[in-house]
This record gives structure tokens, C-alpha cells and sequence, in this order.
């Protein structure tokens, strides 16, 4: 199998999914991906997303939740 953004070669791997959407951030650890080893660009199954998605919606609880300081160019 190939990547199809560079055609580089693929492996599975464990990622972290990150997740922004107007003022919500969230990260889920160990989602299994695959990776183009060239370009990075990961590819997740449609099973997987179905599950990612259960996340996003506040279907499971985080395992724990950390304080992220937020920082903007225009204001330094
Ligand atoms: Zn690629």
C-alpha cells in the first residue's frame, strides 16, 4: 500500500489524534493509524474515525486533562 498524497510507503503505527474546533482542543493517544513514512500523512480506517468521532461528541471520559497555555502572535 502507498500514500496517496506522495506515493511514500505506509505503516501502521500508534498516533496521537488532535482535535480544534472554535475553542475546544482535545488529543487521543494510541489511535491506530496508518503513516506515510515519507510525508506523515496519517490515514485512519473508517472504524477508526467512527470511534474518533465518539470523542469528539464527549461519548467517553478523558483519561486526564491538562491545563494548555494558549499564546496569539498578534498579542506578544
Ligand atoms: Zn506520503
Amino acid at each position: 500500500m502507498r500514500c496517496v498524497i506522495c506515493g511514500g510507503k505506509i505503516e501502521k503505527k500508534k498516533v496521537t489524534f488532535s482535535y480544534e474546533q472554535k475553542n475546544r482542543y482535545l488529543f487521543v493517544k494510541n489511535v491506530p493509524a496508518e503513516v506515510c513514512t515519507n510525508c506523515e500523512e496519517k490515514t485512519y480506517s473508517p472504524e477508526v474515525t467512527d470511534e474518533l468521532l465518539k470523542f469528539v461528541n464527549d461519548e467517553f471520559l478523558p483519561v486526564k486533562t491538562i491545563k494548555v497555555p494558549i499564546f496569539d502572535f498578534m498579542t506578544r
